[in-house]
């Protein structure tokens, strides 16, 4: 710490991400990417922009990728925003679109991030306790608020919240804005995009990172009323502007027009999260329902801790969050079929 921080530096606790290891034999199970590698007419899109275009600056607006985006949902390009990953798009949103005053409302076991940017940007907030199933309780979220957000399925546990109690949500809370982090929705959910038109309060959040394995491109998107979209403009277009770049819009709006490839290897993932749910649950473990691209399970007379890192020394790495009552648990994103049965091998190995 450096007596040229200020207090505000000094406060501040930062996200810490999940490791990305230098040694590629390693069974890498720990940051929920996407087995199977980007659609091949995303890398063709990438590869001809690389050669054709880069002497070129980019289209500030993506307005390649926000008219793909708005074909697949079936909303206007005017209602989407683009950004670096969804990360930098929720940190737009919590920098100007919640209310001050009064607490922004999150469950307690979510994405790490929401209460960093609380942090950063001095928003008030509330975590409120998930059911003792680990369930998201949307009861429990008709209180004041400046703002709800809340990833669906949720994250790290994987659990889905049906449509229907979104919307119950929405329509009793009509006065501050409301965003769905669908990083996870594309495994199993029904995206909340459909809801927009209805609910001008309502952001969804997408990421390209998962379903559409572009986590290194870093593309992440919103969807909600022109009105928000607007909002993110300007936040965007008050920093010294963060564009995506010809690649990035390229590949990205080539990924979303490639359904064929999109749907088949999300069909295999479910698959093999099935498949490993009951080898899990084989060994003993109890596996939490999950609807996302990775399982959040538990060993009954098994250290947490202790697992992950024999598992390490079998080469296979997997997420355990060192946090009260998920601290027994492990966080296993799904790999292809061999990784997960290196996994399964590696978990009778330890004994
Ligand atoms: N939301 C949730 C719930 C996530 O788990 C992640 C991935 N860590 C993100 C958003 C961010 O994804 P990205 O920045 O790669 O789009």
């Amino acid at each position: 710490m450096s007596k040229f921080w200020s207090p505000f530096v000094k406060e501040l606790v930062p996200y810490v991400p999940g490791e990305q290891p230098k040694l590629t034999n390693l069974v890498k199970l720990n940051t929920n990417e996407n087995p199977y590698g980007p659609s091949p007419k995303a890398l063709a899109a990438m590869q001809a922009e690389l050669t054709e275009n880069l002497r070129l600056y980019p289209d500030p607006n993506g307005e390649r990728l926000k008219r793909a985006v708005a074909d697949y949902y079936h909303v206007r390009p005017d209602q989407v925003f683009v950004g670096n990953g969804s990360d930098e798009v929720l940190a737009h949103i919590f920098h100007g679109l919640f209310q001050h005053g009064k607490p922004l409302l999150f469950p307690d076991v979510t994405y790490s991030f929401y209460p960093v940017y609380c942090g950063l940007y001095g928003i008030a907030y509330e975590p409120i306790a998930l059911d003792d199933k680990f369930q998201i309780e949307m009861a429990d979220y008709a209180r004041p608020n400046g703002g709800i957000i809340f990833p669906n399925p949720n994250a790290p546990t994987g659990c889905l919240l049906p449509l229907e109690a979104i919307e119950r949500l929405l329509q009793k809370n009509p006065d501050s804005v409301v965003v769905v982090d669908e990083a996870y929705i594309d495994f199993g959910g029904e995206s909340a995009v459909a809801l927009v038109d209805r609910y001008p309060n309502l952001l969804v959040t997408q990421t390209l990172s998962k379903s559409r394995s572009l986590a290194g491109l870093r593309v992440g998107l919103a969807v909600g009323h022109p009105d928000l979209i607007e909002a993110l403009e300007r936040i965007k277009n008050s920093f010294n502007s963060f564009p995506l770049d010809r690649i990035a819009i390229a590949g990205a709006a080539a990924a979303f027009e490639d359904r064929a490839y999109f749907e088949q290897t999300c069909q295999q993932v479910i698959a093999s999260r099935e498949a490993l749910t009951v080898a899990m649950q084989e060994l003993g473990f109890e596996v939490l329902p999950s609807a996302a691209n990775f399982i959040f399970a538990r060993h009954p007379q098994r250290d947490a801790a202790a697992l992950a890192a024999g598992l390490r020394e079998h080469g296979v790495i997997v997420r355990h969050f060192k946090q009260g009552r998920i601290e027994q648990f492990l966080r296993i994103s799904i790999g292809a079929p061999e990784q997960n049965q290196a996994l399964i091998d590696a978990l009778k190995h330890i004994g």
